[in-house]
């Protein structure tokens, strides 16, 4: 069944004035159209961002439990609906069920504990230099947010950023991935169903450059939080940086885990599988590279091979696939290309390496689960993000060595080593440089209440999730209170004892 998506204006959904529209399809069964949504402009961008900064002036002095008691609405009905959605995802974007169920509940999650953060919004009081004086300071609203999400995780990444980002009072311009708009629209029509007023959130479809980028320099927008690729992370930065606003970046990753010789085999295998080849390898938490001890390379090798080449791909929608299709042509193509830069570089493909052909294959765009041993530190298959289900095999002689590996990439996302030896656990959780360190788990498995983000290029300092995405969200008031009767100056009057 097809749909007409709409954006979301002030309350009302609504067509784009071009009047043109953009396919949604399965990227499973390119037969199955999911639903043509509006070719958005700079039109329909500055008609949300007014909606947004007209809704602003009434929901930023809403208090915030009353905030939350509609996140807390807006939990249950995903909680109600929650295998519709996934099964939308599944359709939109490709990943298996079991997954899309999971992205799903992570939204739940984030609402239950967004709702739950509007109690507690703290911030501090201290006392003054000064007798008879005050010092506090409140957790304010900054105003506008721009939204702008990627495909991958269609319901959690939007939740992670919109539910906080109400949750201290501001109000929404969300412009979603172009491959995934029927998700992002299911979640605008629970966020008003459970009573968000009209113009606090919005939504409108459209391409980065003719939705994303207008969102971004719009001077109504006052912080802007983004997750997609490094590339249009530092376009964004630019443009917002040159006008000085708070932007939040979580872009791509290299991730790594590294297996001692002392691991359980068994563990690290279904950590691997999972974290490589979970969401087609399309996951910016995705395993992407193995550092393996030369001590158990050539028996992890077989093991993982053996299982690789038993994945069954296919719809995600059946739900013993184990693996679905690339996201889009263009993903796919990365994917071919980097299986032959690998070849070029010399290394050696051990599993896949084709894209899948023949009956239903053909009206999808799937890859082999992919496997290249001996890779070298510094190939491009080592250093730049696929996106894709291929994963890297690199010979080391020592934990150390493991180390100085996993960190030579531009990125810093997420990491895992597989180890009895609690030593080199906690060696591994001091000197690997990542926002995110697994010990004996892969490198995917983010929980809502915890911080997510990357330190070096997968972003610009700032975490999603957790206590702290609150702070990215609002600004800080100081507030002194004098209540002496006097002028007293600060640093100046100091005789008071
Ligand atoms: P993308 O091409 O950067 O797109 C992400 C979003 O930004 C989409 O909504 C896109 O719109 C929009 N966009 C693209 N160029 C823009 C520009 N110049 N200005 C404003 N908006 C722009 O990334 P993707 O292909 O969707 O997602 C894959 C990437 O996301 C990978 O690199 C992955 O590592 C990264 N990622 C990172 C995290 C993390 O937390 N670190 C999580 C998930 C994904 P259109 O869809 O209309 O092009
Ligand atoms: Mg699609």
């Amino acid at each position: 069944m097809s749909r007409e998506y709409k954006n979301f204006i002030a309350g009302e959904w609504v067509d784009a004035a071009s009047g043109e529209r953009v396919e949604n399809r399965n990227p499973a069964d390119r037969d199955d159209l999911i639903g043509t949504f509006p070719k958005s402009g700079e039109a329909e961008v500055n008609a949300a961002v007014a909606a947004a900064r007209e809704a602003y002036k009434k929901w930023r002095l809403v208090p915030a439990p009353i905030r939350g008691e509609i996140l807390k609405k807006v939990g249950d009905i995903m909680t109600a609906h929650k295998e519709d959605i996934a099964r939308v995802m599944t359709r939109e974007m490709g990943k298996v069920l079991k997954e899309t169920r999971g992205d799903t509940q992570e939204g739940i999650d984030t609402a239950y504990y967004a709702a739950s953060e509007t109690r507690r919004l703290f911030s501090h009081t201290t006392p003054s230099e000064l007798p008879n004086k005050m010092n506090i300071s409140f957790r304010m609203p900054i105003g506008v947010a721009g939204i702008i999400t990627p495909w991958n995780f269609p319901m959690a990444i939007p939740t992670w950023k919109i539910f906080p980002a109400l949750a201290c009072g501001n109000t929404v311009v969300f412009k979603p991935a172009s491959d995934t708009p029927a998700t992002a629209t299911t979640l605008v029509e629970i966020l008003a169903e459970a009573g968000v007023p009209e113009g606090v959130v919005n939504i409108v479809h459209g391409s980065g450059s003719k939705v994303g980028t207008p969102l971004v320099a719009h001077p109504g927008v006052n912080v802007i939080s983004f997750t997609g690729s490094s590339e249009a992370g530092k376009q964004i930065y630019s443009l917002a940086g040159s006008k000085l606003k708070r932007v939040s970046l979580e872009l791509g990753g290299k991730n790594a885990v590294i297996v001692m010789p002392d691991a359980d085999l068994d563990l690290a295998l279904e950590g691997v599988l999972w974290g490589a080849f979970g969401t087609t390898g399309q996951r910016c938490t995705a395993t992407s590279r193995l550092i393996l001890h030369e001590a158990v390379h050539d028996k992890f090798v077989a093991m993982l091979v053996e299982r690789a080449n038993r994945l069954k791909v296919g719809n995600g929608l059946d739900e013993s696939v184990e693996m679905g299709p690339c996201v889009n042509q263009g993903q796919l193509n990365v994917v071919e290309e980097y299986v032959q830069i690998g070849k070029g570089e010399g290394a050696q493909l051990v599993a896949g390496g084709s894209r899948l052909t023949g009956g239903a294959y053909d009206k999808g765009t799937f890859h082999q689960a992919t496997i290249f041993t001996g890779v070298k530190p510094g190939m491009r298959l080592e250093q730049e993000e696929i996106f894709g289900p291929v994963l890297s095999v690199i010979k080391v002689q020592s934990f150390d060595e493991a180390v100085t590996v996993l960190n030579d990439t531009a990125y810093g996302l997420s990491s895992s080593i597989y180890t009895r030896d609690v030593n080199l656990a906690f060696k591994a959780v001091r000197d690997i440089e990542c926002g995110i360190t697994y010990v004996n788990g892969p490198t995917i498995g983010a929980e809502a209440h915890m911080p997510f983000g990357g330190m070096k290029e997968t972003g610009n300092g700032h975490r999603e999730g957790g206590w702290q995405v609150y702070e990215f969200f609002s600004e800080t008031k100081t507030v002194y209170v004098d209540f002496s009767g006097k002028l007293q100056k600060a640093q100046i009057d100091t005789e008071q004892v």
